[in-house]
């Protein structure tokens, strides 16, 4: 394959052929290129940052269908905002004490299956999670691993929220959720970071009854990496952008947009608040517009087609090799974009899949692929961040090493 090169080889760091799909490690997505320009025109010029997150947050609230919207550094920075919006509300005592949580209300109810890396998010704004149910999924009696009734039973005067992760595996389902949580008057907050496409998803789990939901704006939107979406209703938005706008400010000439909160209300200015570290640019604000108007424009059937002629390749590619057998599985299921499984009889083929997906990251440029099957014998081919010929030098490499 003809290697273009890039400013990572002036750099002298290795590259990375990425068939893994938009993982955050190896750099998440390709970002759009209006995303790109609106970035590069954006630096020119200055803005008020509370301005321009009224504007995000018009289009945020626009495809989702939420009363308002908000932007932070990433869908983790925005579930820590969300628990600290749940937490503190309108006190900007508490907001000043975040996260310190000794004297007020801290819990946030989960679903153990639904716990994750991620969720230390919650945690970091003073949030402390009570898992209920249990992972009981394996007798195969049919039990669910957890039941709406756990969650009622678990929350008490101590509750902030309930903490959903969405997949499209997820039990109990959201509406049930949503409900029992309601029953209590407490809010949902969904982690959906990865959930897009399909595009209607933007808006179903508002449309399900969540409080607050956030998505990430760094993989398929294809966004700034450094953007999240929090998305939900307008008190907890207030309070997540009283807690994350810089607020070195005079009160006196103080005149916060009063899109996001009246000042009148307020008892005075808040501190910088737990999510000041959590801040995007003007930059990464614009570029995140750019990003969500283009996903929203784009033509799904016409990605899909693409996605699916860019995994020809790759199964054709591997035809006929000793050890090698392929198959794909549509989009829309387990994950959002079509892939090829590989799957390496280690019997057969020269290494097995351990030893081929090792070898292939310490290359240069370094090549990954999904690697999450990886102890059942095989690895995923993801078509989300490659090009044509990033699949052809894909299957070229995968080829050098077991013929
Ligand atoms: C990717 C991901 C996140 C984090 O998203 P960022 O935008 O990288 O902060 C959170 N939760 C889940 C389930 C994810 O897949």
């Amino acid at each position: 394959m003809e290697y273009e090169s890039t400013i990572y080889d002036e750099l002298g760091v290795p590259n990375v052929v990425n068939a893994a799909g938009t993982k955050t490690r190896i750099g998440g997505s390709r970002i759009r290129p209006e995303a790109v320009e609106a970035m590069s025109r954006a630096a020119e010029a200055f803005v008020r940052l509370s301005d321009l997150q009224v504007r995000a947050g018009e289009l945020i609230s626009e495809v989702t269908g939420a009363e308002a919207g908000y932007v932070a550094n990433g869908a983790a920075a925005c579930m820590e905002l969300a628990a600290a919006a749940a937490i503190a509300g309108d006190d900007l005592g508490t907001m000043a004490k975040l996260p310190e949580t000794q004297d007020v209300p801290n819990e946030i109810v989960m679903s153990r299956t639904h716990r994750n890396g991620y969720d230390h998010a919650f945690r970091a704004a003073g949030a402390r999670i009570v898992d209920v149910g249990n992972n009981d999924n394996y007798l195969g009696t049919g039990s669910n691993s957890t039941e709406p009734w756990e969650i009622a039973d678990a929350i008490t005067e101590q509750t902030v929220a309930v903490g959903y992760m969405q997949k499209v595996y997820s039990t109990p389902p959201l509406e049930d959720v949503v409900e029992v949580a309601h029953e209590y008057g407490v809010p949902v907050i969904v982690d959906a970071a990865a959930e897009v496409p399909p595009r209607e998803n933007l808006s179903k789990f508002i449309e399900a009854g969540a409080d607050m939901v956030v998505f990430s704006g760094g993989k398929a939107i294809r966004g700034p990496q450094t953007t999240g979406i929090l998305a939900g209703k307008r008190d907890y938005i207030r309070s997540a952008a009283l807690q994350h706008l810089d607020m070195h400010v005079a009160e006196s000439v103080w005149e916060p947009p009063t899109e996001l909160f009246d000042k009148d209300a307020l008892d005075g200015v808040p501190r910088q608040g737990i999510g000041r570290p959590l801040k995007v640019g003007k930059e990464e604000l614009v570029g995140l517009i750019a990003a969500l108007e283009a996903f929203m424009d784009e033509d799904q059937d016409v990605l899909a087609n693409e996605w699916n002629t860019r995994l020809d390749i790759v199964s054709e590619g591997l035809e006929n090799l000793r050890g090698v057998t392929t198959r794909r599985e549509a989009g829309g299921k387990l994950m959002v974009a079509p892939e090829v499984y590989v799957e390496i009889d280690p019997e057969a083929a020269a290494l097995n899949a351990v030893e081929l997906v090792g070898a292939l990251r310490k290359e240069n440029p370094r090549i990954f692929v999904g690697s999450d099957d990886l102890l059942d014998g095989e690895f995923t081919i993801n078509p989300m961040c490659l090009s044509d010929s990033g699949a052809e030098y894909v299957v070229e490499r995968i080829r050098s090493h077991l013929v």
